[in-house]
């Protein structure tokens, strides 16, 4: 059985239309599937259409979670991964940017054997020029920390249940899919897909929400940013000894009282680095703060299942 996991925030038109799409894709191939919606604190009627579906339809399997209040897309996946049965699983978007027809393809890779099937963007779709130019940057930093191409990455992928039980044992709180399905190893392929326009409904994604994500992911994939720190204090101290020598000159030709401006832009440069050094140290040690408090991921407050 294909388990399919759906994070599903304030998508309450999407439900059914993800339903009828998944199975007109599925059904005449005679691949029996299962839905995992997962209702990450959905403000809308999302959970009652879920609801709905695990009452009426007969010809797949629909389990429906729901979260006390929005804990964030990763959390959404790490529990439909936790509660999906099939031998197969696959994530997607409930609002149809993911094409089902993708599925296909990706199923038939992991019957030729392959463990991880990733889906990569072979366009980005319809996004405005600041959320693409951020998006860029954001990857690059991370394909150069990581050495993992991800620009392109998504996190439409089809996972064999031998990965989802390694990925559902990693026990760290702030965990980032895209990039630990590639840390995970096993075999894998790429199929392409073009992102399609939202179905309905607008994107979750604020400004706002999108740096915390970014800021986030990279402090619980990377440690670059604090070899950073490092770095420029070693540029620093390169510099410091140059003007050291230079002052040392100076004062022992009795020119001692010059080079204030200097002194001042020193002190500004080196205020604001430490400041700035402290403040990535200070995500790392919330971070550590947040993995040692060991509080759940989520918290589910009600499981509906299909009787089937
Ligand atoms: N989503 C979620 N929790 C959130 C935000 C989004 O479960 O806090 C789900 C959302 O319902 C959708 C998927 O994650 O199925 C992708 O979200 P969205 O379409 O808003 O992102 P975009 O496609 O614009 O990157
Ligand atoms: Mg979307």
């Amino acid at each position: 059985m294909l388990s399919i996991i759906l994070p599903v925030y304030n998508e309450e038109n999407n439900i059914e239309r993800a339903y009828s799409a998944i199975r007109e894709v599925l059904a005449p191939k005679g691949i029996d599937f299962e839905l995992v919606f997962v209702n990450d604190g959905s403000k809308d009627n999302s959970f009652e259409k879920i609801r709905g579906l695990s009452e009426t339809v007969r010809d797949a399997k629909i389990i429906g979670l729901s979260f006390s209040r929005n804990f964030g897309k990763e959390a959404a996946i790490f529990a439909g991964l936790s509660h999906a049965t099939g031998e197969v699983c696959a994530v997607m978007d409930c609002d149809l940017q993911h094409p089902p027809e993708t599925l296909l393809e990706m199923y038939e890779l992991w019957q030729q054997g392959f463990e991880i099937i990733e889906g990569v963007k072979r366009s980005r779709g319809k996004e405005n020029f600041l959320y693409k130019a951020f998006a860029k940057l954001f990857y690059k930093l991370i394909s150069r920390s990581t050495g993992i191409e991800m620009y392109r990455s998504s996190d439409f992928k089809m996972l064999d249940r031998k990965v989802v039980n390694e990925y559902i044992k990693l026990t760290e709180r702030n965990i980032f899919f895209r990039a630990l399905s590639s840390w995970l190893g096993y075999k894998s392929a790429v199929v392409e897909f073009d992102v399609k326009e939202r179905a309905s409904g607008v994107t979750k994604w604020s400004i706002k929400s999108l740096v915390s994500y970014a800021i986030g992911s990279i402090t619980s994939f990377t440690t670059a940013p604090m070899q950073l720190i490092t770095l420029s204090g070693v540029l620093f101290f390169l510099f410091a000894l140059v003007l050291g020598v230079q002052s040392i000159v100076k004062w022992a030709t009795g020119h001692a009282l010059e080079g204030f401006t200097t002194v001042i832009i020193l002190i500004l440069i080196t205020g604001s680095l430490i400041m700035i050094s402290l403040g990535i140290i200070g995500y790392y040690l919330a971070r550590i703060y947040e993995e040692i408090k060991g509080r759940p991921r989520s918290i589910i407050e009600e499981i509906v299942k299909s009787p089937n």
